[in-house]
């Protein structure tokens, strides 16, 4: 019998930004307020937003596209809300240009982290993406382990949030890299969903920048994510199911090192996956999502 095609519900929808709430000082999130339609969404699903709508941006968006010869494309976020929460929300953070490092300014990230006020109008996509928790996840593990570095916690964080909300017996241990504790996304929310939920959620933080990270709050470790700190949280890598997101190489990076002949330089997500393989977790376990 012929599989018949799995019909996605991807929709446009105009939506207003209701609130703007600080998170650390390049990132934001923008809560939307969507109209009465019932969203269809999963926690760790993503919208995308295409740059062309901002009339602020119209100038830049043409040159660039004048310089790519090409157009943008629209840009993926994920949702930092979960399906039991009221409102729909992305938490966005913002890209830096580096001077001789990356070579175009970012376009949108800036304006949606920094320089979108509530009131503010625009047109979404969604709602799609393969990282998310899979229906018979229960049959499967009781314990998910979540890798993630910088922005790459939003949809981490929608999927620790829905488990626990909806009463799935599931635990989870977020292992959150960061270059401090200023940069670090949802670090508040984390540290009262593990003292609700402490039988269920345990987040782990590694701050590459900071040389007295306890000052803090506990739970805070100095360095890199690393196959040492990994190993100790993981139970049985046969049965554990991984989320992991955070920057990896990009398709631009892998050009650049083609053109010099070189390897291209693994990022935090290489990194991670080459640990996780290390440890014996198969590929068919770990779910990834690459911001890079
Ligand atoms: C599934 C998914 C979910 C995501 N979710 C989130 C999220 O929740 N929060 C979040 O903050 N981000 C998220 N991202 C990242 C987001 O989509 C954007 O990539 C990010 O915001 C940067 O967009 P930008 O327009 O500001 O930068 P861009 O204009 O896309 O530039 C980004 C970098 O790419 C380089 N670049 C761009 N074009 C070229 C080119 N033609 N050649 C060489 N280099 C080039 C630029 O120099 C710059 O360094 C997600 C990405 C994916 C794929």
């Amino acid at each position: 019998m012929n599989e018949q095609p799995v019909r996605r519900k991807i929709k446009e929808l105009e939506v207003m930004v209701a609130e703007v709430i600080y998170e650390t000082p390049d990132t934001r999130t923008l809560v939307f307020f969507t109209g009465n339609d019932p969203l269809e969404y999963k926690a760790g699903h993503f919208l995308t937003i295409a740059p062309q709508q901002f009339p602020a941006l119209e100038r830049w968006t043409s040159y660039l596209e004048y310089l790519k010869s090409k157009k943008e494309p629209p840009r993926a976020y994920s949702m930092s809300s979960c399906p039991q929460e009221k409102y729909l929300a992305i938490t966005v953070k913002e890209e830096r240009y580096l001077p001789g490092v990356t070579p175009f300014p970012p376009l949108l990230s800036p304006i949606l982290a920094l320089r979108t006020a509530p009131g503010t109008r625009m047109v979404i996509t969604g709602f799609t993406g393969p990282y998310t928790l899979p229906d018979d996840i229960e049959s499967k593990t009781d314990h998910v382990l979540h890798v993630c570095a910088g922005s790459g916690v939003v949809p981490s964080y929608s999927i620790i949030k829905d488990s626990l909300l909806s009463g799935r017996k599931l635990r989870h241990t977020l292992i959150y890299s960061n270059k401090s504790w200023e940069d670090t996304i949802f670090a508040k929310q984390l540290l009262v969903l593990q003292k609700q939920y402490a039988a269920q959620f345990r987040v782990v933080f590694c701050l590459t920048r900071e040389t007295n990270p306890a000052v803090f709050s506990e739970n805070i470790l100095s360095g890199r994510v690393s196959k040492e700190i990994l190993k100790q949280y993981v139970d049985d890598a046969s049965h554990q199911y991984v989320f992991a997101c955070g920057p990896s190489i990009s398709i631009f990076d892998k050009k650049i090192a083609k053109e010099k002949g070189v390897e291209p330089t693994p990022r935090f997500l290489e990194s991670v996956l080459q640990s996780l393989a290390e440890l014996g977790f198969p590929a068919d376990r770990i779910k990834r999502e690459s911001y890079g």
